[in-house]
């Protein structure tokens, strides 16, 4: 699956890169970086439970 963040709904408060920061990090301008927008077996688990704490719903899962 696709990972799309909403960059107008983020507000960079580093709860998804808190549960998964092989994904998610928060740059030096607090600025949201993906270090992939795919999904793979080792990183969906993650990617879930950062969807599941974005409180802005920023961030969804697109079937290919
Ligand atoms: S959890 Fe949501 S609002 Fe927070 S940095 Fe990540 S995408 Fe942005």
């Amino acid at each position: 699956m696709k990972i799309k963040v909403d960059f107008d709904l983020c507000e960079a408060n580093g709860l998804c890169e808190a549960m998964a920061p092989e994904v998610f990090e928060l740059d030096d301008d607090d600025f949201l970086q993906l270090s992939t927008e795919e999904t793979t077996d080792e990183n969906i688990d993650n990617v879930r439970r950062a969807v599941a704490a974005c409180p802005r719903a920023a961030i969804t899962l697109v079937e290919e």
